[in-house]
């Protein structure tokens, strides 16, 4: 069959089903409905079942279908899932908003003791930015209603439009099957023939092979779908389920810890907890820095704001003319074409979002990989809300940070690396090198500049330490993850692993072994050469195992700019055949999916450093 007809007949089912399920909603978005629900129990006095279609079933909560129209019981089954999930979002909604009414600030702000109360009542998980917006839409309730406050959730909110979806999930083999062969999937669905099914005879069974991307491993266990129309072509969202391996919370030796900045996405340290319990970290820094990218999110959103009010402001002149003015034509044109280019700008920014917060995701999980680390210590989201106070072009949105946050937690169980958060407050304010969480860092704009205040760069007047300023944070994020590791709390329902206590330490740098030196060939064979007179061996004062700590300039850059007029060395196609040497000069060649984007490439260079290694150390009398 063609393409057209299929999208017509999913789109019959996708209508009846949200147009039931719609219904649903309506008809219980009242306070007491939302109670029993929110309650969770039946008429008979016993808990409501988990599956949202069986609660409802429970609770006598029937699903109408439109008259003269015959359905499959399965597909009121759906309409009941999709009722249920918008119910129990708004029970969740509803929670919120009574914590924060409850706890209604006597003054103009909360104080501390009201935002003790509030955190007091909220159920667990709510975000700042929620307890911001839903605060927003009881201020506007309250202006427009005379300094009053709301009741209930169904006073702010109209009942919720249902998305026009069909839940498969709910369903079984009378609507629904799906079977994996070679790999594809092939789903087997029932639809309707026309938009209003008059009986039995108007549904049919309907094939739909759907190719399977290379990212569904081979033993996946794929589930049932969701159906749903998307710009004239049906979509498939196909869940799939691979076993992973429960990650344990301590006994970690080899640990990346992750900073969150500011312009830059990501810096990353490698720390190493030794035999006697101190942490070392090579000196490496990791970064991600995606300035540009956020760049041109910046002006993408600007562009965005600019078409909004183009369209607001062209609807709004062709309103206020008469529909017989001859100028309404041409306004309408207009406003539609605003609305076209907004929302294809709205979803090359979703897109942009989504693509970086991955593509970062990708490269933390690599770079643990190669270092051989069996965990990725990660500061909290939660307690990150005060950092981070620069405004402009330079700024992430947290939602790509909440992105890249799952992402990473995803990545990091398919490959069996522990992610456990640590708590972030203090973690660029007191210096690493130091370690005793009470020497504040004085922050500088530049290693040069010491006498200005500003934020890139961190010195520290006890120790000398100075470095990048996400690169102390990282490694205090290292050194907090690595030596709490009696303090990890696993949540029993996600698994998720999260430090309780600070603990305070100092993160020592070390050398890498160098690599053995290859061997000199025999005398005798090889052309003959004068041998290079022995140099008088340095002056044992002089040597040192320690890297410098104290830098005098900023780091170059690590890729895209260079002094006018020179090319890089390793810009012959010979040296760029070469392979890895290449690889790590050019930061270009980091597979992140983005040209502009500088990240760290990840090298073969393990996690074998400091004291108390397997390898071997080269014997430095030779
Ligand atoms: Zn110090």
């Amino acid at each position: 069959m063609s393409e057209r007809l299929l999208v017509q007949r999913v789109g019959w089912l996708c209508g009846l089903v949200s147009a039931m399920a719609g219904r649903i909603v309506a008809e219980h978005w009242n306070s007491p409905d939302l109670d029993v629900l929110a309650a969770g129990l039946g008429a008979d006095g016993r808990g409501l079942p988990a599956k949202g279609w069986m609660a409802l079933r429970r609770l006598d909560w029937a699903a109408t279908v439109p008259e003269g129209v015959y359905v499959n019981d399965r597909v009121r089954r759906c309409s009941q899932e999709e009722a249920a999930r918008a119910l129990r979002l708004a029970v969740h909604r509803r929670q919120i908003l009574t914590a924060i009414v409850t706890t209604w600030p006597q003054g103009a702000r909360r104080d501390d003791a009201d935002w003790r109360a509030l955190r007091a009542l909220l159920p667990p998980g709510v975000s700042a930015a929620q307890i911001a917006n839903r605060t927003r839409q009881v201020h506007a309730y309250r202006h427009s209603h005379h300094g009053e406050l709301p009741h209930d959730l169904a006073d702010l909110e109209t009942a919720p439009a249902v998305a026009a979806q069909v839940l498969l999930a709910a369903a079984d083999r009378q609507l629904t099957t799906i079977t994996r062969h070679d790999g594809q999937a092939v789903l087997r669905v029932q639809l309707p023939l026309t938009a209003q099914p008059r009986g039995r005879a108007d549904w049919a069974w309907h094939v739909l092979p759907v190719a399977l991307p290379p990212t569904v491993a081979a033993d996946a266990k794929i589930c049932a779908p969701t159906l749903r129309i998307s710009g004239h072509r049906v979509r498939v969202d196909l869940p799939h389920r691979v076993t992973v391996t429960a990650t344990k919370p301590s006994g970690h030796r080899l640990a990346l810890g992750l900073d969150w900045g500011v312009n830059t996405l990501m810096t990353g340290v490698a720390g190493r907890l030794t035999d006697q319990g101190r942490v070392v970290t090579d000196g490496r820094m990791l970064r991600y820095d995606a300035t540009a990218i956020s760049a041109k999110l910046h002006r993408l959103r600007g562009h965005r704001e600019h078409l909004a009010a183009r369209r607001d402001h062209h609807a709004a002149l062709a309103a206020g003319l008469p529909a017989t003015d001859p100028r309404t034509p041409r306004l309408h044109a207009l406003a539609e074409r605003a609305r076209v280019e907004h929302e294809r700008v709205c979803a090359r920014i979703r897109h942009l979002n989504k693509t970086l917060a991955w593509s970062a995701a990708r490269w933390a999980v690599d770079h643990a990989t190669a270092l051989h680390a069996t965990v990725i210590y990660i500061e909290d989201l939660s307690t990150l809300q005060a950092r981070g106070t620069r405004k402009g072009n330079a700024r992430l949105s947290g939602q790509v940070r909440g992105v890249v946050f799952e992402a990473i937690h995803h990545l990091a169980a398919k490959t069996g690396i522990t992610v456990v958060t640590v708590p972030a407050r203090g973690t660029s304010k007191y210096c690493p090198r130091c370690g005793n969480g009470s020497t504040e860092l004085a922050h500088t704009p530049a290693p040069d500049r010491s006498d200005q205040r500003g934020w890139k760069w961190a010195g520290c007047p006890r120790c000398g330490l100075s470095t990048d300023r996400d690169h102390a944070a990282a490694m205090r994020i290292t050194a907090r993850g690595l030596l709490a590791q009696n303090h990890v709390r696993t949540d029993r329902k996600t698994g998720r692993h999260t430090t309780t206590t600070t603990v305070e330490g100092n993160v020592a740098t070390v050398r890498r072994p160098k690599p053995c030196p290859a061997k000199q060939p025999a005398a005798g064979r090889g052309p003959k050469s004068t041998p290079t007179p022995k140099r008088p061996p340095a002056p044992a004062s002089k040597l040192s195992h320690r890297v410098p700590d104290r830098r005098t300039a900023p780091a170059p850059p690590s890729g895209g700019q260079r002094p006018a007029g020179q090319e890089p060395k390793n810009h012959h196609p010979r040296a760029a055949a070469s392979g890895p040497a290449h690889e790590l000069l050019n930061p270009r060649h980091h597979p992140t999916g983005f040209h502009h984007v500088h990240a760290t490439p990840v090298t073969a260079l393990s996690g074998d450093f400091g004291p108390g290694t397997t390898r071997p150390r080269p014997d430095r009398n030779v």
